[in-house]
């Protein structure tokens, strides 16, 4: 056995040696987790924080639930880990079987990869390939269409669809060229545009763009409902309909990245469900087990999945796979996750803890420096702005969004924002009570950070 290393050791180690993800290193202070139960993270100082972004989007039920415990210690009885490649295991059928019978209907084959931006590659390639052997119409629909400041992965096909300029512009030069669609942004709509045109505004706008570019388009894809990285925009209601009218029309596939807003978040399992909307393919990732294991899938409909069945001599299987696609641990406390939507009637509890995410977000609209609150499910984002009149934003350098955030870990609260919106995205498992101590801390922090809102301060 190795020596335990001291806290010291493994602050000086973690400063050292480990490289975090889109993380500042030469000003970056170590937060050290030792341990968690349900939404309280413990920190080696055996400090106490509750998770208020779900260990950044991805728990569901709580950290150390028993029944997810249970179901990964007894899948490791049985075996850690086959290959998908020509074989198959027992735990990863079975959890297929439950993904097509609670995901829009007519999404009835999953391709297993290891993380959201794996899914989304995988989708891509399947788009594109689907076309290439879907007859000579097809085979020039060989491009993707996305929305502007779309967030998909950091892998380069994922970063190619994305739009996320502060992420995205340094790696233009590796990337291939996307169609932009205008994404809603309904509190900074163009002149003349009011919330209820919006809808109609930016369809039109969707449909001018495919109308340019159909027969060159293999897939159109979107983050349903809610884009997140972009900074939690909730689109409005009917839009994502609407694009998957349009990409019938054109002939176009429609591939839903529910890889944030899958598993609940938005207050039904899948975010598709809301606007009675099958998509062509469908990514998840994050909260897809239970935030315990990396794990991704891709959907397709039996349309797509045909077009890959052939012959040998055909060779039109599908030409990409991941070592850990399917990993039956993952798979375990996936199909575990899925029960206890079941069980403990998850999506029930949540238009009450909605309701009160609501009740919060409402006082804080009031503050001064807050231009936007929204809000979909157990999402939330309070954007700041230095003038709300004009929504003229805090010049980013003063890092606002990070202040709010560092004064929150003062009231036992973590949250990471993106940039000047402040994300709140607790466990659905969350209870009300750590509910109104996790907004208690975002409004400490924001008037701590901005000069204070009196009536909403004090
Ligand atoms: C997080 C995210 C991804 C990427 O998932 P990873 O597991 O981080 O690769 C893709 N799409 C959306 C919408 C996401 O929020």
């Amino acid at each position: 056995m190795m020596a335990q290393p001291t806290r010291e050791e493994l602050e000086a180690w973690d400063r050292q040696h480990v490289w975090h993800a889109f993380t500042q290193m030469a000003h970056y202070e170590p937060l050290v987790i030792e341990r968690a139960q349900g939404a309280r993270l413990t920190d080696i100082h055996g400090r106490d924080f509750l998770d208020g972004v779900s260990s950044l989007w991805c728990n569901v039920h709580g950290h150390r639930h028993p029944h997810l415990d249970a179901a990964l210690r007894a899948q490791l009885d049985k075996v850690a880990h086959t290959t998908s490649l020509g074989a198959s295991n027992s735990t990863t059928i079975t959890l297929a079987k439950q993904l097509v019978d609670r995901s829009p209907a007519g999404l009835e084959h999953v391709f297993f990869s290891s993380d959201g931006a794996s899914s989304i590659e995988a989708a891509l390639k399947i788009a594109f390939q689907y076309c290439q052997q879907s007859g000579e119409a097809r085979e020039r629909r060989t491009r993707f269409a996305a929305l502007g400041c779309a967030y998909h992965g950091d892998t380069l096909g994922s970063v190619s669809v994305g739009g996320v300029d502060r992420f995205h512009t340094m790696f233009g030069p590796l990337l291939f060229d996307v169609v932009r669609v205008p994404a809603p942004e309904m509190h900074r709509l163009p002149p003349g545009i009011t919330e209820a045109l919006a809808l109609e505004y930016y369809v039109d706008q969707a449909n001018q763009v495919l109308a340019a570019h159909h027969e060159e388009l293999a897939a159109l894809i979107v983050e349903p409902i809610v884009q997140g990285a972009a900074g939690l925009l909730v689109h409005p209601p009917g839009y994502l309909q609407a694009l998957r009218e349009l990409t019938r029309k054109y002939d176009i596939l429609l591939i839903a990245d529910e890889v944030a807003v899958g598993f609940g978040r938005t207050g039904t399992l899948f975010a598709c469900e809301q606007e009675q909307v099958t998509p062509d393919l469908l990514c998840m990732g994050k909260g897809l087990t239970g935030g315990y294991l990396p794990m991704a899938a891709t959907l397709a409909t039996d349309e797509v999945y045909e077009a890959f069945l052939g012959d040998h001599s055909e060779q039109k299987q599908f030409f990409h796979g991941h070592t850990y696609g399917g990993n039956p641990l993952a798979a375990a406390v996936a199909l575990a996750s899925l029960e206890l939507f079941d069980q403990e009637q998850t999506l029930e509890h949540l238009p009450e803890k909605a309701a009160r995410l609501a009740e919060h977000l409402a006082r804080l609209a009031e503050h001064p420096h807050v231009g936007d609150v929204r809000q979909r499910g157990l999402i939330a984002g309070i954007e700041l702005v230095e003038d709300r009149e004009t929504q003229q934003p805090f010049p980013w350098q003063q890092r606002r969004g990070a202040q709010v955030c560092q004064h929150a870990m003062d009231q036992g609260v973590w949250l990471r924002p993106l940039g000047d919106v402040i994300v709140v995205m607790p466990p659905l498992s969350i209870r009300l009570d750590e509910l109104d101590q996790i907004m208690q801390a975002v409004t400490h922090g924001i008037c701590q950070a901005t000069e204070a809102g009196k009536a909403v301060c004090e």
